[in-house]
C-alpha cells in the first residue's frame, strides 16, 4: 500500500478513536443504494454493499476501532485501496472541529443590517379572528404561544411601521400582512399599502397576505388585484368534510362555503392581473391515503383557479392538535417511511415518481413540497476542500431579514416565533444591543455544544422559530426541533436520491431555479 493511503488508514483509525465520528456525516439508503454525506464538504458519495458495512462499522459507537480493522482486512486490496483513495481525494472525513457558527453579515456587521438593510415589514393588523381553528396555535389549550387578543392596529402605527422599513431598507423591501384575519382590518391594510406605495417610490416593493378568505368582498379583491406584486395566500384545508372538521368559527360553525366564495371572488379579480394566489393546507389527523387522495382530487378540480396556483401543506404545529389516531398510525406499516412515520412525504414521493413535476401543472399536494425538498438538497453548501466555517443553522438576521411589528407597536423578530423577546418599538427603533445579545450571543452559546456534534450542521435550516420563548432561548424546546429535524434531513437526502435514481428527468425540474446546480 503506498504510504499516501497507509497515512489515510491511519487518520481514519485516529479520528474514530479520538473525535466524536457521528459529526463527520451520515449514512442513508434508497430503495437500491447506499449513500454517504460528508459533513465537512457537503459531498454524497455512493457506497456498494461492503463499503457501506465498513462505514457502519467505522460510525458505529459500540467499536474501538478493533471492529473496523478487522472488516477493512476482510476487504480486497483492490477494495481497500479504492476506499482510501476516494476518502483521500474527495477529502472526507475530515470535517473541521466547530469553534464558532457564523451569521451570514454580507461582510457587514449587525447594525449596519438592522440600520440600512432590513428586508421585510411584517404589520400584525389585528390579534382578532373570526375563526377558531382547532389546531389554530392562538388557540386556549395550546401553550407555545398568545391566546386570541382584541388588539387592533391603529393607522398612526401602521404609518410609523413603514416610515420605520422605508428609513431602514436597501432598495428592496416587502409588507406582509398578518393577524389573526387580517382582513378584520381591511381599512389599515389599504392605507398601508397605498402609503407604501408612496413612501417607497422608487424602491423595488411588494406586498403579502394571508388569510382565510371569509370577509373578502368584491371591493377588496378589486383592489388587491390591483396592487403591483401583490402575492396572496389563502388557507383551505381542503374539501368540505376536511375543512370543516378543523377550520371552524366558534361554536363549530362550518367555514367551507363563505372561504370557497371567498377565493372565488379573489381568484375572478386576480384573472387578469400579475398578482399570485396561493393556497395553503393543514392536513390534520387521521392520515389515511384516502382522505390524501381525496383533497389532492379537489385541488386539481379547482378549475377557476390557475393550474400553476401552488398549493402548500403542512402536518399542524407541534402540540397544536390531539393526536387520537396515533396507535393506528405507528402499528401500521404502511405509514412508515425510510423507518420514520410520514404518510404525506411518502405519498407525495410516490405521486412525483409517477406524475413528474410540471412547474405549469402544480394545483396539487405533491409538486410545491417536493419541488421545495429538491431545490433544497441540490443548493446545499458544497465544497472541494473541507468548509473554514458553520452557519448559524439556518438563523436570518435578526432585527433585518424581518421586522414584526405587534398591533400595539412593539417590534419582534419574527411571526414564526410565537412570544419573543420585544427588541424595541415602532416609536424608538430596534435596541441593536439587545438582538447581539438575546438573539445572537445567546443563541451561539446555547447551541454551539449540540451542533458541534451534529453531522448536520451545514444543511440545518433551524433558526429561531424553534427555540425562543417570551424569555429568551429554550434550548429544551430546541433539542426536540433537533432531533426531529435530524431525521427529516436524513429522510430529504434518501427522497431526493431516490428521485435521481428512478426518474432522472424530474431534476429538470430545478432548471432555471436560483438554487439549481449547472
Ligand atoms: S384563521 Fe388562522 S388565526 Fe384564525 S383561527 Fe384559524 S389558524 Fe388561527
Ligand atoms: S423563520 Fe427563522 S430564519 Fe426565517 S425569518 Fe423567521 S426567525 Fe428568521
Ligand atoms: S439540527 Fe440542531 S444540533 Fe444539529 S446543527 Fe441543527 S440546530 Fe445544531
Amino acid at each position: 500500500m503506498e504510504d499516501k493511503l497507509r497515512l489515510e488508514f491511519e487518520r481514519i483509525k485516529h479520528i474514530k478513536k479520538e473525535d466524536y465520528m457521528p459529526r463527520f456525516g451520515k449514512l442513508f439508503n434508497t430503495n437500491f443504494s447506499n449513500y454517504f454525506y460528508d459533513t465537512g464538504t457537503g459531498k454524497v458519495v455512493s457506497l456498494d454493499d461492503e463499503e457501506y458495512e465498513l462505514m457502519t462499522v467505522l460510525f458505529s459507537k459500540d467499536d474501538d476501532g478493533e471492529k473496523f480493522k478487522a472488516v477493512f482486512e476482510e476487504l480486497s486490496l483492490e477494495k481497500q485501496l479504492n476506499f482510501l483513495e476516494t476518502c483521500s481525494t474527495e477529502k472526507l472525513l475530515r470535517a473541521k472541529k466547530v469553534e464558532d457558527l457564523k451569521l451570514v453579515l454580507d461582510d457587514t456587521d449587525l447594525e449596519d443590517q438592522i440600520m440600512n438593510h432590513t428586508k421585510q415589514l411584517v404589520l400584525e393588523v389585528t390579534e382578532k379572528c373570526n375563526f377558531r381553528c382547532k389546531y389554530c396555535i392562538y388557540n386556549e389549550d395550546y401553550e407555545g404561544d398568545r391566546n386570541f387578543g382584541m388588539g387592533v392596529m391603529e393607522w398612526e402605527t401602521a404609518k410609523k411601521a413603514i416610515d420605520y422599513v422605508m428609513d431602514h431598507s436597501g432598495s428592496t423591501v416587502s409588507v406582509t400582512f398578518y393577524g389573526g384575519e387580517p382582513l378584520l382590518n381591511y381599512k389599515v391594510i389599504k392605507s398601508s399599502i397605498e402609503y407604501a406605495l408612496k413612501k417607497g417610490n422608487g424602491k423595488d416593493l411588494s406586498f403579502s397576505i394571508t388569510s382565510n378568505m371569509t370577509l373578502m368582498t368584491k371591493e377588496m379583491a378589486q383592489f388587491f388585484a390591483s396592487v403591483p406584486k401583490l402575492s396572496f395566500l389563502a388557507s383551505l384545508d381542503g374539501p368540505e368534510m376536511v375543512q370543516n372538521a378543523a377550520r371552524v368559527y366558534s361554536g363549530n360553525k362550518p367555514t367551507f362555503d363563505d372561504t370557497m366564495k371567498g377565493l372565488h371572488c379573489l381568484a375572478n379579480a386576480f384573472e387578469n392581473s400579475q398578482n399570485i394566489l396561493m393556497i395553503n393546507s393543514v392536513l390534520i389527523p387521521p392520515y389515511e391515503y384516502g382522505k390524501i387522495n381525496a383533497i389532492n382530487d379537489f385541488f386539481e378540480g379547482l378549475d377557476f383557479l390557475p393550474n400553476n396556483t401552488e398549493i402548500r401543506i403542512t402536518y399542524p404545529q407541534l402540540d397544536t392538535y390531539p393526536f387520537e389516531h396515533w396507535d393506528r398510525l405507528v402499528n401500521n406499516e404502511k405509514y412508515l417511511f425510510y423507518g420514520t412515520l410520514d404518510p404525506l412525504t411518502k405519498w407525495q414521493v410516490y405521486q412525483a415518481r409517477n406524475k413528474g413535476l410540471d412547474k405549469e401543472n402544480c394545483r396539487n399536494i405533491y409538486f410545491y413540497p417536493m419541488y421545495s425538498l429538491l431545490r433544497l438538497i441540490d443548493g446545499r453548501r458544497r465544497s472541494e476542500e473541507p468548509f473554514d466555517f458553520y452557519p448559524c443553522n439556518g438563523c436570518c438576521v435578526p432585527g433585518a431579514r424581518k421586522v414584526y411589528v405587534k398591533t400595539n407597536g412593539d417590534i419582534q423578530v419574527c411571526e414564526k416565533i410565537g412570544t419573543s423577546p420585544v427588541l424595541g418599538n415602532i416609536e424608538t427603533g430596534i435596541n441593536i444591543q439587545k438582538v447581539q445579545e438575546v438573539f445572537v450571543d445567546n443563541y451561539v452559546n446555547a447551541s454551539i455544544a449540540d451542533c458541534a456534534k451534529c453531522w448536520a450542521i451545514n444543511i440545518c435550516g433551524n433558526c429561531y422559530a424553534n427555540s425562543y420563548t417570551e424569555t429568551g432561548i429554550d434550548i429544551e424546546n430546541k433539542r426536540q426541533y433537533c432531533m426531529a429535524m435530524q431525521e427529516a434531513y436524513k429522510d430529504n437526502l434518501s427522497v431526493f436520491y431516490t428521485l435521481m435514481e428512478e426518474c432522472p428527468g424530474i431534476l429538470d425540474v430545478l432548471k432555471g431555479s436560483v438554487y439549481a446546480n449547472p
